[in-house]
C-alpha cells in the first residue's frame, strides 16, 4: 500500500500527471478524484487530453513525497499559494471535457 495524502492506495491505483510535471515542471496542483484517481498538474498550462499521462501512482511518490502535501480527501484538490498548500472541494464536474 501506499501512504500519500493521508489516504492509503493500491499501488497500481490509477493517476494522472501532466507531461510538464514528467518534464520537471513544479507540481501546483494535486486533486483527488472521488473515484481515487489522483491528479498531478503543473497548472502552468491549460491541459488537454494530449497533456495528461495516465500512470500507476507507484511512479509518482517520489514526486509526491517531497512535496509536504496535506491530507486531500476524495472530492478535495490542493493549490499550491504563496502561503503554501490550499486544500479545497473541487468545483463540480463538467459535462463536457
Ligand atoms: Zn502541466
Amino acid at each position: 500500500m501506499l501512504h500519500l495524502i493521508g489516504h492509503e492506495f493500491a499501488e497500481d491505483q490509477v493517476s494522472i500527471v501532466c507531461k510538464h510535471v514528467t518534464d520537471g515542471a513544479p507540481v501546483v496542483e494535486v486533486a483527488h478524484d472521488l473515484d481515487r484517481v489522483v491528479q498531478v498538474l503543473c497548472a502552468r498550462f491549460d491541459h488537454g487530453v494530449d497533456d495528461a499521462h495516465v500512470v500507476h501512482l507507484h511512479h509518482l511518490v517520489s514526486v509526491l513525497e517531497p512535496l509536504g502535501l496535506p491530507a486531500i480527501d476524495p472530492g478535495q484538490l490542493a493549490q499550491l499559494g504563496e502561503g503554501g498548500w490550499l486544500v479545497k472541494d473541487m468545483p463540480p464536474e463538467e459535462e463536457d471535457e
